[in-house]
Parts: structure tokens; C-alpha cells; sequence
């Protein structure tokens, strides 16, 4: 009787046994279809219903031989392998990350989970972590068929790295072709001449902690989003503008579902209120290395949520365009393109008049550079509107941008422009007096009132308009060129005070094609065209740079 029971007993486990793996084999074998047939959300959760089998059959030890349970947890590790699959093809690279550990923590060395691994981290430039997956995957004698591809990841890992280390960008070979081909592969960098600390502009703001010579690049970030819209030559409609947007916010929260890194770092950002009550957060979470996945438990739990309300904000007051006076977009070479997004450092970096750095833009990459020298200590800002535009335009741009620029150019040119004469002259331009004539009173009035060394540039760069008008017309220059200074002196003392700029290396560039210029002016040109788009080429690609630079319309 009790024997009896016992083999019964024996043969009801035997029986769950065989059909729990039965099932098993099923689940098994129909994600692997739903894998192979690229349907990676079912994939997915076949997936998850087979790990969760295989964990109870293994939290069932005492049913297994030793045999039994090396082979649940290969089973284990390899639908761990493949959910990571999966999820990295619908770029929840956190979850990704997660299964990738797990079956790494069941075989170290497995080497379809280290390439899946070594991809992801790739994806979330996180390179020399990357490099070591793929250097492990390679010992694997398995690796041997696929050593090839394997060798080109390590490859690129290594020059990733470097690139991220060194920000050592060069774009030479690209420009030089005119842009053909794929754009080259670009690495994230923070330089280490950067921490964000309170700002006297407005809340936080990005600052030198070293000095920077004009033209170094200061960092290269990714988008976390981008929208582009084809403009077919003409202005955005309103609805395709509202589109646009809306496809905008849906990516940003797209990314945010998928990468709780990405939604804490969007938390800290500011949403235009309570400026000065926010926190100053170290720079460090900003910089490629401080991966994704270190820490990634603790950071799940302290999660900060931000809600639809919040993120908005957050978007209108920091996301960007490419098509601005303070960026240049290298490779899009109908300039047919409007291209909005949102790039995490860059939205701590204020406003100026006279701003210090520029941006490039290539694909989803944001490359930003110091304009001019910029000191240890001092702020880091760009424009976010036309700094050479008079004062009262300026003031207006202000207002839609939500700021009060309280920068020295706008404090000295409040009180210099309240002068009867200087009103005079700026409704004489109004009312189309003689552009010549209003320069020459100009620099009259200038050294009436001896405006000297930066304010003169403050005063130039805001009539540039009337003074590249006098400078491109032979008709004024034949009445005025005698009287008023050279257009050099000119535009120098403008880039004294606010850097680099693409118009005004534009006139230096028709002037010297005119006059035939040398040596000296080439250089001089060369040096102004590296404020203006930063040391990304080397010297012959920096000229055909300054050829599309005078090709390009105002
Ligand atoms: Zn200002």
C-alpha cells in the first residue's frame, strides 16, 4: 500500500515533470519563431512566460539531476540572451541591459549575450565598457566565424573611445567630399574644462573651469530626440509646425519610458520656473562613462517621475533648432530642412549678447565650441537670437524667449542709445536715409561720446546691418570708404566682443576674393572660420568649408 502510493506519488512528478517541460519546449520553441519572424514585442513575451517556468523548475531542485539543471539554466540564460534581443530591437535598452546581466551572471562568457551587450552599450555610447564585451567575445574559439565583424566592433569601439576621451574630432574626409556618404561616426564627449554651477544669467549655467582657446570643441552630446520636417522652400504651416511638435513630444517620451537614466536627467532640467530654487547637478552624470547600467537598481528606485505637464514645459523652454544664428548644420546640403530636438547639456548653457561658444549640428549630434577665448571662470553662452541686431530687437526677441538679458552689451547700450542723436540715426536707418551717411555719424557720435575698445564693437554689432550694407555697395564705399573705418577694423572689433560669426566671416571672405587676397589674409580668414565652426577639419577642408560659407545666401 505504501509502496504503492510512493510510485504513484513518483509518477504524478514524473508527470507534471514531462509535461511542465512539454510546455516548456513549446513556449520555447514558438518565441524563437516570434524572434525569427522579427515580431520582437510577442517574442517578448513568450519570453517572459518561459523564464518564469524555467526559474520554478529551477527553484525546484531536488526534482533534478545535476544534468537536468546545467541544462534549465543554459535554457535560462539563452531566453535571457534573446528577450535582450528582443528589447534592444525596440530600443528599451535599459531592460536590455538587465537581461543581458542575467545571463551573463549564468555564463560569463556567453558569447550572443556579449554581443548583444556590446551593441547596446555602443547604442548608449557607453564605449569602453563596450569594447570590453566585445574583446571577451572574441577569446570564445565559437567567435571564430564571426571574427571578422567582431574585430570591426572592437575597432570602432577603440576609436569611439578615443573620441570620447579626447574629443579629437575630425571631419576632414566628409567635408572634403561634399558631404557624400554617411556621415562619420561621432562619440559623445564632456571636456574636462566644463562644471555647471548657479549662474548670475539665470539659474544654472554651463563654466570654464580652465581656459579655452576659440575653436576647441567644449562637448558633443546626442540628441535625445530630434524631428525634422522638410520645408520644400517655403515656411512651415502652422499645422505641419504643430505636427512636428507633437511628433517631438512623443519621441521624448518615448525615450523616457525606455530609459529611466534619461527621465532623471530630464527631471533636472528646467521647466522656467523657480529658476533660482533648482539644484546644481554634477556634471558627471552628464559624461558618457557614468554608464547607463552602473548603479542602475538605485537609480530605478529614486526615479523621479515627470509627468506630461512637467515635460512640456520642460521641452518648450529647452529644445532647440538646428536652424539658428548661433549653429551651423554641416551635410544637409539643400538646407531644405527644419530640425528641432532636445540635447541634455547644452540646455543648461545661457543667453549672451555677446556670446562666447557656437554649435555645429551633424545628424543628431550637437558639437559645441568656444567662439572666442573664453577665460577660466567665466560663463559659457551662446545666442539664442540674432546678436547683431539692434538693441530694441534684441529686447523683443527677449520676450519670446521668457528672458531678460541683462547682459554689459545691453546695460551700456540702453543708456548709450537713450542720446538724442543715436535715436536720430537709428529712425534716419528706419525711414531709409543714406546707409553711408549713418555709419559716418555713427563713428562720429562714437567718438564724441568716446566710446572705446568693446563698446564700439557693442555699438557696430548692433547697426552691422547698416555697416555691411555701406561695405558691400561700390557706390557708398566711393562716397564714404574715406571716411568711415575699414571694413576689417570693423568686423574685428565686432568679433572682439561676440566671437565668431558666419556673416561676418562671409564679408571678409568676398572681400578677399575681390581683392585678390594673400598669404596673411588667408590665414587670417582661416583662423576667423575656426571661431566660426570650431576645430572639427583640418586645414584644406576648412578652405572648402569658407567656399560654401560665401556660397550661401544671407
Ligand atoms: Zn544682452
Amino acid at each position: 500500500m505504501v509502496e504503492a502510493t510512493k510510485m504513484m506519488e513518483e509518477e504524478t512528478k514524473l508527470h507534471i515533470g514531462i509535461s511542465e517541460e512539454e510546455s516548456m519546449q513549446q513556449l520555447r520553441s514558438k518565441a524563437t519563431e516570434l524572434l525569427l519572424r522579427e515580431e520582437w514585442k510577442d517574442s517578448i513575451e513568450a519570453y517572459s512566460n518561459f523564464i518564469t517556468l524555467c526559474k520554478k523548475q529551477i527553484f525546484h531542485t531536488h526534482l533534478h539531476s545535476d544534468n537536468q539543471l546545467q541544462k534549465l539554466r543554459k535554457s535560462l540564460c539563452l531566453a535571457f540572451s534573446n528577450r535582450a534581443e528582443a528589447r534592444s530591437r525596440l530600443r528599451e535598452f535599459q531592460s536590455a541591459l538587465e537581461d543581458c546581466d542575467s545571463a551573463l551572471e549564468i555564463d560569463g562568457t556567453h558569447l550572443k549575450t556579449l554581443i548583444c551587450k556590446g551593441k547596446i552599450l555602443l547604442n548608449l555610447n557607453v564605449y569602453s565598457m563596450a569594447l570590453d564585451c566585445f574583446r571577451l567575445a572574441l577569446l570564445d574559439p565559437q567567435a571564430n566565424g564571426n571574427s571578422e565583424n567582431l574585430n570591426g566592433y572592437v575597432e570602432k569601439c577603440k576609436k569611439l573611445d578615443f573620441l570620447s576621451r579626447t574629443g579629437a574630432l575630425d571631419l576632414s574626409d566628409w567635408v572634403s567630399n561634399g558631404f557624400r556618404g554617411k556621415c562619420p561616426e561621432l562619440a559623445e564627449f564632456v571636456g574636462s574644462c566644463v562644471q555647471i554651477k548657479r549662474s548670475e544669467i539665470s539659474g544654472r549655467g554651463l563654466f570654464a573651469t580652465k581656459n579655452i582657446d576659440a575653436g576647441t570643441l567644449v562637448l558633443v552630446t546626442k540628441a535625445i530626440a530630434m524631428e525634422r520636417s522638410i520645408l520644400g522652400g517655403k515656411d512651415l504651416s502652422e499645422e505641419a509646425q504643430l505636427v512636428m511638435w507633437k511628433n517631438f513630444i512623443d519621441k521624448v517620451s518615448d525615450f523616457i519610458r525606455k530609459c529611466h537614466r534619461t527621465g532623471n536627467l530630464i527631471s533636472k532640467l528646467s521647466s522656467g520656473e523657480d529658476e533660482e530654487m533648482l539644484e546644481v547637478p554634477d556634471i558627471a552624470l552628464f559624461k558618457p562613462e557614468t554608464g547607463e547600467n552602473k548603479n542602475k537598481k538605485s537609480s530605478d528606485s529614486e526615479n523621479e517621475k515627470v509627468d506630461m505637464g512637467k515635460l512640456l514645459s520642460i521641452l518648450d523652454v529647452n529644445s532647440l533648432t538646428e536652424d539658428a544664428v548661433s549653429a551651423n548644420v554641416l551635410g544637409n546640403k539643400s538646407n531644405d530642412f527644419y530640425g528641432v530636438g532636445l540635447w541634455l547639456l547644452p540646455s543648461f548653457i545661457n543667453h549672451s549678447c555677446c556670446p562666447n561658444s557656437r554649435r555645429l549640428h551633424v545628424g543628431d549630434y550637437l558639437i559645441l565650441h568656444a567662439s572666442k577665448d573664453i577665460k577660466a571662470g567665466e560663463e559659457i553662452t551662446f545666442a539664442y537670437f540674432d546678436p547683431l541686431s539692434p538693441l530694441h530687437k534684441r529686447k523683443e526677441m527677449s520676450m519670446t524667449w521668457g528672458i531678460q538679458c541683462r547682459c554689459k552689451r545691453c546695460k551700456f547700450e540702453s543708456e548709450m542709445l537713450s542720446k538724442q542723436e543715436m535715436k536720430e540715426i537709428e529712425i534716419g536707418i528706419e525711414r531709409g536715409m543714406d546707409v553711408g551717411g549713418a555709419v559716418y555719424k555713427l563713428e562720429e557720435e562714437m567718438k564724441r561720446w568716446k566710446v572705446r575698445g568693446k563698446e564700439k564693437g557693442y555699438v557696430r554689432a548692433s547697426f552691422w546691418a547698416a555697416y555691411s550694407e555701406v561695405y558691400r555697395s561700390d557706390r557708398c564705399m566711393k562716397r564714404w570708404g574715406r571716411r568711415i573705418p575699414a571694413m576689417e577694423a570693423v568686423v574685428y572689433s565686432i568679433i572682439e566682443v561676440m566671437g565668431g560669426d558666419e556673416r561676418l566671416l562671409k564679408i571678409v571672405m568676398e572681400e578677399m576674393k575681390k581683392n585678390g587676397g594673400g598669404l596673411v589674409e588667408m590665414e587670417k580668414a582661416l583662423k576667423l572660420a575656426r571661431d566660426v565652426y570650431g576645430k572639427v577639419v583640418k586645414k584644406q577642408a576648412m578652405r572648402a568649408l569658407l567656399e560654401l560659407c560665401v556660397a550661401t545666401n544671407d
